[in-house]
This record gives structure tokens, C-alpha cells and sequence, in this order.
């Protein structure tokens, strides 16, 4: 039922049920060449035709970059100072 299939680009066998079919080109694919930028497809053209918005996703804008770096930043110190307390309430205990 669950038959391996080999990734037409780097040859990596999969299984049947993680394979991907590229829409443009009908070859079968690993996961991580299923799309056609990363296998190289002969018809790369047509699926950028019909992606315009792909491409600008990879260029992320850099504020939003910043503004996630200070979530993360004010994630981790409320984490620190959760074991800080965590830290102080053992010690009381023990
Ligand atoms: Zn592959
Ligand atoms: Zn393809």
C-alpha cells in the first residue's frame, strides 16, 4: 500500500504517502523539492506566472523583523523572570 518513490531531483526515496506531484512539470518529489524553485522545474515560468505574491513573501520587511525580535526578547525575560521566582520559592522551602 505505502510504496517508496524517489525524489526525480536528488533521489531521496520517500514514501507514496509524502510525495509530492509538481503541478507543472507531473514529476514526484521529497518534500523538500516539491516546489518548482527547488527542483528545478522545466516550467518555473508558468508557476511564477501563477504565483506572483510567492516571491515577495521571501522578502520579509525588515521592521517586522524588529518588532518580532522585541517580542521574543520581552518573552525571554518574562520566562527568566519566572524562574527567578520559581528559584526563590525552592529555596524558601527547602
Ligand atoms: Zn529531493
Ligand atoms: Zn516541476
Amino acid at each position: 500500500m505505502d510504496q517508496m518513490v524517489d525524489c526525480e531531483f536528488c533521489g531521496t526515496s520517500v514514501s507514496g504517502g509524502s510525495a509530492f506531484t509538481c503541478t507543472y512539470c507531473k514529476g514526484t518529489f521529497c518534500p523538500a523539492h516539491r516546489l518548482p524553485f527547488n527542483h528545478a522545474c522545466p516550467n518555473i515560468a508558468e508557476w511564477r506566472n501563477a504565483n506572483p505574491g510567492k516571491q515577495k513573501v521571501l522578502s520579509r520587511k525588515p521592521e517586522s523583523r524588529i518588532m518580532a525580535d522585541q517580542k521574543s526578547l520581552i518573552a525571554g525575560g518574562v520566562l527568566m523572570l519566572f524562574l527567578i521566582i520559581l528559584f526563590v520559592w525552592i529555596f524558601r522551602i527547602v
